[in-house]
């Protein structure tokens, strides 16, 4: 087989190669940015539960205190049974603590409630806590193994890219040029076999008797006349 053609079809292999090799360190950066969003929307749902532990506790005091102003106000009111001058203002005064007693027992009712959410809060929060930490001692694991699977990635990369380069100054620089235009024209394939089919491994073209027989011979470069790839012909297995 031509020198030249043999050349271009192991070039036509590191070039696969490193296109998968490309591909997969674009994706593995996308990988850790995954795993630190879903690590941050886990402490966002933590940081939510903490937000309402604090509002819980600001209401529990509003009503405690709340709730001291209408306990005063229920001493002043049983003080004023003993100032009252007749039975009228004696039933209204009644009156008056029977309506600060609902309220206080409304006020102790929330208060409970409050109290109970809070414990209830404590615990969920406690628990939530547990799981963000395990989750993030997973994520750091996680994120450890993108990043070295990276590493071994890019490092590959760089020893491919070596052996394609050093294989490509072996074409004369017409050829090599034309090659990459090829192939960056062509989604990454600029050299194709064509088999038994007779069709272009390329663009599924067919490909004329005569030029089977020159492609078997293997004397010349020849290309797709459809795609402008170059051909080789490839035995039956
Ligand atoms: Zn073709």
């Amino acid at each position: 087989m031509d020198s030249q053609l043999l050349t271009l079809i192991e070039l036509q292999a590191f070039d696969t190669r490193l296109a998968a090799l490309e591909a997969e360190a674009a994706r593995l950066p996308a990988q850790i940015e995954a795993i630190h969003a879903a690590l941050a929307s886990a402490k966002k749902a933590l940081d939510a539960l903490k937000t309402k532990v604090d509002s819980t506790k600001k209401d529990l005091r509003t009503k405690e205190k709340d709730l001291e102003v209408v306990t005063a106000k229920r001493q002043k009111a049983e003080a004023r049974l003993w100032e009252v001058k007749n039975n009228t203002e004696y039933s209204a005064v009644l009156a008056e603590i029977e309506a600060i007693k609902q309220e206080k027992g409304k006020g102790e009712e929330e208060i409970l409630a409050l109290m109970e959410l809070q414990e209830k809060l404590a615990v969920d929060v406690r628990e939530a806590e547990a799981q963000f930490k395990r989750r993030e001692a997973q994520a750091q694991q996680d994120e450890a193994v993108v990043r070295k699977k990276l590493a071994q990635v890019e490092q590959e990369l760089a020893v491919v890219r070596g052996e394609r380069d050093s294989r490509a100054r072996e074409l004369p620089r017409p050829l090599l040029t034309d090659y990459d235009k090829i192939l960056r024209a062509r989604g990454g394939v600029a050299v194709v076999a064509v088999n038994s089919a007779a069709v272009c491994g390329g663009c599924r073209v067919g490909i004329r008797p005569q030029a089977i027989q020159e492609l078997k011979a293997a004397q010349n470069l020849m290309i797709c006349e459809s795609c402008g790839r170059y051909l080789y012909w490839q035995e039956p297995a």
